[in-house]
């Protein structure tokens, strides 16, 4: 093991965080339980994608989750 633990998370990482219900909100930058995949768009490239967004985190930012449910 080396001192790169702190890396933001890879997509497997990602992955296996999903399956036990904690994933990574992209906007407070930090794991939680209330996750959700949103749509985000990077302004700076143009190019959109889902991202994970924490219950509070959509409020904040009006995001709409993706999968379809209004929660
Ligand atoms: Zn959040």
């Amino acid at each position: 093991m080396n001192e790169n633990s702190h890396l933001p998370p890879s997509e497997d990482n990602l992955r296996a965080l999903g399956r036990i219900g904690l994933v990574y909100c992209t906007w407070h930058q930090g794991y939680t339980t209330t996750g959700k995949l949103v749509q985000a768009v990077d302004r700076t490239s143009g190019s959109g994608g889902v991202l994970f967004a924490c219950l509070s985190c959509r409020r904040d930012h009006h995001l709409t989750p993706v999968s379809g449910d209004a929660s």
